[in-house]
């Protein structure tokens, strides 16, 4: 396994534990699954333990969020699927996993009230319309799918956000033939046509108006999650913004909540594939995307209040 070994300990250690308790036998594992334990209910455990820490002893910065009470968190790649490698030599699907660990940690010490869940806890492959789903399941408000960037040549550098096109959004004809590809789907695993299904389920029209309806109102929400996060970005790093951007991410489509795709520097730079492997700079990006998520909640809070 590649994650992070502290945790990987932690959690081995729990489902020992728990294993040992309910006399579970060893058993043929499913991806996600130890002795016939389900590894993130260990860590949504662990999330409860530390969940009461915070109630006996209230560090400083605890805040409330008004209308975001789930969170999940989607470290892009896994498995088989490397994602970028950059000029340090590390595989992207390490550093957004390390991210997306580091982010929850820090979205649960400022907002323990809210729930964080991730797609992949270790270095596993998972499919887009997996991701996806399981935001779904999770009752998610809002979706973000960590990547670092990267490109052909050395030159490109900086940070971008995307969230769907609305063609993808309220989907037509096309949708089963999209051409565009973006970057943070690289890799053989993943593809496009891999996205949930919207229309076609039912024949109603009333259903269709009301999902088309809840479609833009969500394709709304999730450029205004995507400005968030830039602008976050711009207060914490000192890069290139590239902007919002849209794009026919096969891991966006079929959310119900507000999903965007974080591109949060190139590891094929010279200068910034170095400087982002690095703890100092991991913590700017979290910081960034705590801010944005404590900004996103706030304009919910405005859009969803309005008469
Ligand atoms: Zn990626």
């Amino acid at each position: 396994m590649h994650v992070n070994l502290k945790i990987s300990s932690i959690v081995g250690a729990l489902a020992c534990g728990l294993a040992l308790v309910l006399g579970a036998q060893p058993a043929a594992a499913h991806p996600g699954s130890l002795w016939g334990i389900d590894l993130s209910s260990v860590v949504a455990l662990r999330d409860q333990a530390r969940l009461a820490a915070h109630r006996t002893t209230p560090p400083p910065q605890q805040a409330e969020l008004e209308r975001v009470r789930t969170i999940v968190l989607d470290p892009g790649h896994g498995g088989e699927n490397h994602g970028a490698i950059g000029v340090a030599g590390i595989r992207e699907k390490h550093l957004t996993l390390e991210l997306a660990y580091h982010l929850r940690e820090a979205i649960q010490a400022r907002y323990p009230e809210v729930r964080v869940v991730m797609t992949r806890y270790w270095d596993t492959s998972m499919g887009l319309s997996e991701r996806v789903h399981l935001a779904n399941l999770a009752e998610a408000d809002l979706f973000l799918s960590l990547h670092y960037n990267a490109a052909v040549h050395n030159r490109a550098l900086g940070y971008e956000t995307f969230f769907l096109t609305p063609e993808e959004v309220t989907p037509g004809e096309q949708q089963e033939q999209s051409p565009m590809l973006a970057s943070a789907e690289g890799g053989a695993v993943e593809s496009p046509v891999e996205g949930a299904r919207l229309v076609g389920q039912h024949g109603d029209d009333l259903i269709f108006i009301q999902r088309d309806l809840m479609r833009a109102h969500q394709h709304q929400l999730s450029g205004h999650l995507a400005h968030c996060v830039q602008n976050g970005f711009r207060t914490h790093l000192d890069s290139i913004d590239r902007g919002v951007k849209q794009a026919n991410f096969g891991v966006l489509r079929g959310a119900h909540m507000p999903a965007v795709v974080v591109e949060a520097g190139f590891l094929t730079h010279p200068g910034e594939g170095q400087e982002l492997v690095q703890r100092a700079h991991r913590q700017r990006v979290v910081n960034a995307l705590v801010d944005a998520i404590d900004a996103f909640d706030d304009e919910m809070a405005r859009v969803l209040d309005q008469p």
